[in-house]
Parts: C-alpha cells; sequence; structure tokens
C-alpha cells in the first residue's frame, strides 16, 4: 500500500522570551492511503502541533514530512498553501465557518475557488447530505453548534480531498450532538475512501478508527492497531 504521510524523526520547538520549548520530538510515523488514524493524547501533549505540521500548516525545526508523495518541509509557504488547497480537506474544533456567508456558500467556496461550474450544485448535494437541506440560506449565526459542524463537514468533503486532518473535530459539542457528528464524518469518509487523521482526547472516538497513535509529552508513546 503508498504511503500518503510519511513522518521522520520530526522536532519542533517553540520560543518564548529566551526560554525555549520543545514541543515535539523524535516523532516517527506513516499512514497509509485511505486508513482511518486517530493521533490521542492529554491537553498539551503536541497534538495540534503535529497535525498542523502533517497538514502543511506550520514547518518543523528538523524533520522530514511527506505529504501525498511530495517532501513538504522543503516548500515554500505557497507551494505548501497550493499544496493544501489541492490535496488536503478540515475540520476544526470551532468549525470556522466564514460568518459573512450562508451554509451554502461556506460550502461552496472551495470549489468556486477552482472554478467548478457545479459549485452550487454539489454544494447543495453535500448539505443535503449532512442533514441541512432546509438551511441553505441560514448564516453560521443562525445554526446550533452541530449543525455548523455538519456544515464544515460537507464543506470540507466538497473537493474531494486526499486526506482529511480533524482537530478535535466533537470538542465544542455536546456527547450525543458529538455523537452524530462523528458518525457523519465516518459515513462521509467512507463513501469517499479519503484518508482520516483525527485528533482527539476521546478513546472512544479514537477506537472507531483502524490505527491510533498515542502522544505524551510531545513523543509517541506507541502505535497501536484497533
Ligand atoms: P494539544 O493539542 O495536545 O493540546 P498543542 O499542540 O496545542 O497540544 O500544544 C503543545 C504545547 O505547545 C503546549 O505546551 C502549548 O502550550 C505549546 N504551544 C502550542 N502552540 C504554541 C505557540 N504558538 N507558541 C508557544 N507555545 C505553543
Ligand atoms: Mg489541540
Amino acid at each position: 500500500m503508498a504511503k500518503i504521510l510519511n513522518i521522520q524523526n520530526l522536532k519542533k520547538s517553540y520560543t518564548s522570551g529566551s526560554k525555549e520549548l520543545t514541543v515535539l520530538e523524535n516523532i516517527n510515523f506513516d499512514i497509509e492511503e485511505k486508513e482511518t488514524f486517530a493521533i490521542v493524547g492529554p491537553s498539551g501533549s503536541g497534538k495540534t502541533t503535529l497535525l498542523g505540521l502533517c497538514a502543511g500548516l506550520d514547518q518543523p525545526d528538523s524533520g522530514e514530512i511527506e505529504l501525498c508523495g511530495t517532501m513538504i518541509n522543503k516548500l515554500s509557504e505557497d507551494e505548501r498553501a497550493l499544496l493544501r488547497n489541492q490535496k488536503v480537506g478540515f475540520v476544526f474544533q470551532d468549525f470556522q465557518l466564514i460568518p459573512t456567508l450562508t451554509a451554502l456558500e461556506n460550502v461552496a467556496v472551495p470549489l468556486e475557488l477552482r472554478a467548478d461550474k457545479n459549485a452550487t450544485k454539489t454544494g447543495k448535494e453535500l448539505l443535503e447530505k449532512v442533514g441541512l437541506g432546509d438551511r441553505y440560506d441560514h448564516y453560521p449565526s443562525q445554526l446550533s453548534g452541530g449543525e455548523q459542524q455538519r456544515v464544515a463537514l460537507a464543506r470540507a468533503f466538497s473537493t474531494q480531498p486526499d486526506i482529511l486532518f480533524a482537530d478535535e473535530p466533537t470538542g465544542n459539542l455536546d456527547e450525543e450532538t458529538g455523537k452524530k457528528v462523528i458518525e457523519l464524518l465516518i459515513e462521509l469518509n467512507r463513501e469517499s475512501g479519503t484518508t482520516l487523521v483525527i485528533v482527539t482526547h476521546d478513546m472512544e472516538l479514537a477506537r472507531k478508527t483502524q490505527r491510533i497513535l498515542k502522544l505524551k509529552g510531545g513523543k509517541v508513546m506507541e502505535t497501536v492497531n484497533v
């Protein structure tokens, strides 16, 4: 099986004032195409930092990141942005919808940016699929948290990414709503065959994936098959 992500000897630190804080050290793992993968660990263990590096949002101090066949640690900011736009989808804890756009516009924007003539039609189909077929014209502020995250899911899958990164996608939702969002995420993922990487501190959610990487204090404790 082909690897879609390959991480070698990754190190990342932050400097605040005169102090250097090493957040990730000696990280090695890879993810196969179409695999579903969870990164778990306590708060502050470096999960979000690791996801940002894997997805090309941020750069490491040292180490190598191969994403979709490209060594992204050698790319410029612009080159990484281009790769993200073409191949990567994101779902965030705080939804990150554009507040001045309707649900439909939020979903259609990534498609319109690619000059996709069917942007609105595809957007409608996706909103239908996430159960929001009656909410096209609602603004994010007129939607509940769970509904906003469903719009964000529709947006994330709209461009048919090769790999989707979700950082605590249920972190701002109550338990029941969170479960529904996860069911939907897994269903959309199954249909599209996208590689899925979920960051979570919820072991129940992590166990719905095929493999779990456990992070602690910026180091990989173990990787387990579910
Ligand atoms: P997690 O997502 O597992 O909660 P993070 O990756 O957000 O962990 O953070 C890991 C560590 O890095 C924490 O100690 C956090 O305070 C620190 N950190 C994260 N982002 C920054 C930043 N931009 N500047 C300085 N320290 C940061
Ligand atoms: Mg985090």
